[in-house]
């Protein structure tokens, strides 16, 4: 044995010993709605603002959870990059109901206590995710409509707007369009909800949804997004989930609980049970969409039955994914 091995033998038993623990997961997944524009259809500058858009709110929310933020606020901070924003129907960019204005749902669940709040048919809260987390932390309530809702944002001194604010011409022409063809949805139409799925670095998950509804929806028609279950649903032992797509198939399906009820109770991996339940059970009822989901372990599905679906993520080994064609991922 040469001196110098036996020199480095001897540095190596001297040596302390690190333990270096594996930081804890952290994982994003986050959709701008399914039923995208078409490939056909959207221009390269559309496609390179929705990227950039995408790429902005995940980046921000995974530097977010990196530097240790909950969850909840996580969800909160990165819906509401995408509510501001134009380009989606939730928050400014909403779509337009069959008279002419405005009618927005949203929801959020957190794994560790089940606690969930949400709004729907709201009018003129800035921010509805906000007022969703309001009705979660400050009431006793889990779900608030219409007026009241609205009355409730203004009295915790959430943002308020005219009901204009959230207009926007390309929306407007959508409902011109539905409303020419006698019902009947037009191409740009179709969903363009927003959602956020997380892990923490505390292991917990939560999972938001925001949105305008459908074109030319009446009634006070309500989706599945504000639905917890539904279109938002989270669970530690399992998973969280939120949902675009065809609200009423959503809500009859209860896809997001049923996707997490799938991993807690038949042991199936995430990416698994979300494609039996989009790929299979949706399409058996004629319902269109998809989801994001992400598991305690820090594993991200993305999956969806249309021909896109706005989407990005950060799964737990801190492969990224930006995209809005093509099949699905699972990461
Ligand atoms: N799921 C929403 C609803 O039915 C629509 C969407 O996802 O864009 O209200």
């Amino acid at each position: 044995m040469t001196s110098v091995i036996r020199f480095l033998m001897l540095a190596a038993l001297a040596a302390p010993i690190w333990v270096v623990a594996a930081p804890p997961p952290l994982a994003i997944a986050l959709h701008g709605g399914a039923g995208t524009l078409t490939r056909s259809v959207i221009t390269p500058d559309q496609e390179a603002a929705y990227l950039e858009t995408l790429d902005r709110a995940v980046e921000f929310g995974h530097q977010s959870l990196t530097a240790g933020a909950a969850g909840v606020d996580v969800v909160v901070e990165v819906i509401k990059i995408l509510e501001d924003s134009p380009l989606f129907n939730a928050g400014r960019g909403a779509v337009f109901t069959w008279s002419g204005s405005h009618e927005l749902d949203a929801a959020i669940m957190r794994g560790d206590t089940l606690d969930a709040g949400s709004v729907a048919g709201v009018t003129r809260v800035r921010n509805p995710i906000v007022a969703a987390r309001s009705v979660m932390e400050e009431s006793p309530h889990v779900l608030l409509s219409g007026t009241g809702a609205d009355q409730f944002a203004a009295e915790r001194g959430l943002a308020v707007v005219d009901n204009h604010y959230f207009s926007t011409e390309r929306r407007w022409q959508a409902l011109q369009n539905l409303r020419a063809a006698e019902g009947a949805p037009p191409l740009d139409a179709k969903f363009g909800t927003v959602g956020v799925v997380v892990l923490d670095q505390q292991g917990n998950l939560v999972a938001g949804t925001s949105t305008g509804g459908m074109t030319g929806k009446r009634w006070g028609r309500i989706g599945d997004s504000p639905l917890i279950g539904s279109g938002t649903y989270a669970n530690n032992n399992s998973c969280a989930v939120s949902a675009t797509g065809h609200g009423e198939y959503f809500i009859r399906l209860q896809v997001a609980s049923d996707i997490c009820a799938r991993v807690a109770y038949q042991g199936l991996d995430l990416q698994a049970a979300a494609a039996q339940v989009i790929y299979e059970n949706l399409p058996a009822l004629g319902g269109t969409g998809g989801v994001v989901a992400v598991d305690p372990r820090g594993n991200v599905a993305m999956v969806f039955n249309t021909e896109g679906m706005y989407r990005a993520s950060i799964n737990g080994r801190g492969e990224k994914a930006v995209a809005i064609f093509g099949a699905d991922d699972a990461n």
